[in-house]
């Protein structure tokens, strides 16, 4: 079991974390941030197993993995 964390104001919605979970997990959050992406974030659906592919994916490092 793990999580994520992404920081919201790092995210730049470019969508690779999503295409890359083996999980399908990660969504794009209804709201933006301070620069008008929305930005991804962990659906409630589903477990995360700590893979941390989104994160090593992550162009702009936005992503923790709690595991
Ligand atoms: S750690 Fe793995 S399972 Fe969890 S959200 Fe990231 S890619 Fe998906
Ligand atoms: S890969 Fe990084 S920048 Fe791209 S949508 Fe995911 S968290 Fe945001």
């Amino acid at each position: 079991m793990g999580k994520i964390e992404v920081n919201r104001e790092r995210c730049k919605a470019c969508g690779l974390c999503i295409s890359v979970c083996p999980k399908k997990l990660i969504i794009f959050s209804p709201g933006p941030n301070s620069q008008g992406f929305y930005p991804a974030e962990q659906s409630s659906e589903g477990e995360c197993t700590g893979c941390a592919l989104c994160a090593e994916i992550c162009p702009d490092v936005a992503i923790e993995v709690w595991r």
